[in-house]
């Protein structure tokens, strides 16, 4: 597969996750209210666009990257994504414990 055939594929998926999320307010308006906390990035986000994988939910933005990856054949399980994401996770975890120092200390 050359970049050429990767982009293409990625903007498809743009497109395709960004439609499962609107379809999912559009059936329940609340989803993009309740907020989850996603096994993949650790952030919270909305429900709507979010998919179950096993036994994780990944929000609308690592769906993006989980799909991506399966389709360019980068990931073969959501399992694989998370292991890769492992960093910005724990960045996310440090960053949330900065803001909560902040929040405390003003
Ligand atoms: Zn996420």
């Amino acid at each position: 597969m050359n970049k050429e055939e990767q982009l293409k594929i990625i903007e498809d998926m743009q497109a395709v996750v960004e439609q499962m999320r609107l379809d999912d307010i559009e059936e329940d308006p609340s989803l993009a209210e309740e907020m989850f906390e996603c096994s993949c990035c650790g952030k919270t986000m909305p429900l709507a666009g979010s998919i179950q994988y096993s036994k994780y939910r990944l929000c609308n933005n690592c769906v993006l990257l989980a799909e991506t990856g399966f389709a360019i054949g980068k990931f073969k399980n959501a399992e694989e994504l998370i292991k890769a994401m492992e960093d910005t996770r724990l960045k996310e975890m440090c960053d949330y414990i900065k803001n909560q120092e902040k929040l405390e200390n003003n």
